[in-house]
């Protein structure tokens, strides 16, 4: 049993790894996630405008309840009976009213800032709701484009599948399995040379003496144990 089966069959993996990643780097499979990413964002963005706006009608509901208050308040003393007043006593209604007048202002005031806040958050509201439109409209095309170009390579990737299944009737089982097992810890290629004087040809780390020992033994392949990879030595 030699490693040269293994090895054709990861070349021809590789090409398998290399359309996936063809397709995972494409222009639409970039905007189709830039767009996805944008689209919450702006959704994001209208809920807490949403809240902002919501905050808002809740203090003006309140200052307008206020305000009635004080009016009414200021109408019972305008309008009461001053029988026997004494001029100290209509000294104190002037001033009261006077109080009451002034508090209402501040409350008209706020009231007034809060409506101009209320308006650009509105309008805020609605140049983020067009953008979200906009970016969903985008994220929905560039889907469309991205599925489309991954139909196209599937068609590749399937001839691709069938080698690979053609390839491993040949392969030892306990050689395709571990083949398999680093393949699914994302580690491609999975079988790395070993480069002199001791280094892993994937990671680059050095490796114990030991296990460069065991690299002259059987079918001169031992795991790399910083990155998984399985190391062969071509000599
Ligand atoms: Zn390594």
């Amino acid at each position: 049993m030699s490693i040269e089966k293994i090895l054709k069959y990861q070349e021809v993996d590789m090409k398998l790894f290399k359309l996936e990643n063809e397709l995972k780097t494409s222009e639409p499979a970039k905007k189709m996630i830039f767009y996805q990413n944008a689209t919450k964002q702006s959704y994001e963005t209208l809920t807490r405008l949403n809240e902002i706006a919501e905050t808002a009608m809740e203090n003006i509901k309140k200052n307008m309840s206020a305000l009635a208050e004080i009016d009414k308040q200021i109408e019972e003393i305008a309008t009461g009976d001053l029988p026997d007043c004494d001029e100290k006593q209509l000294d104190y209604f002037a001033k009261q009213l006077e109080k009451l007048e002034q508090q209402a202002d501040d409350l008209e005031r706020e009231m007034s800032r809060i409506n101009k806040e209320l308006s650009e958050t509105n309008s805020k509201y609605k140049k983020e709701y067009e953008q979200a439109g906009k970016s969903s409209k985008s994220y929905r095309a560039y889907t469309e484009e991205f599925n489309n170009l991954k139909k196209e390579k599937s068609v590749e990737a399937g001839e691709i599948m069938r080698e690979l299944k053609d390839l491993e009737k040949d392969i030892n089982t306990l050689l395709l399995d571990k083949y398999k097992k680093v393949k699914a810890n994302k580690k491609r290629p999975v079988f790395v040379p070993f480069i002199k004087p001791c280094s892993c040809g994937g990671c680059g780390m050095e490796i114990a003496s030991d296990i460069i020992d065991k690299l002259s033994e059987g079918l001169k392949i031992q795991d790399c144990p910083n990155c998984g990879r399985i190391i062969y030595n071509k000599d």
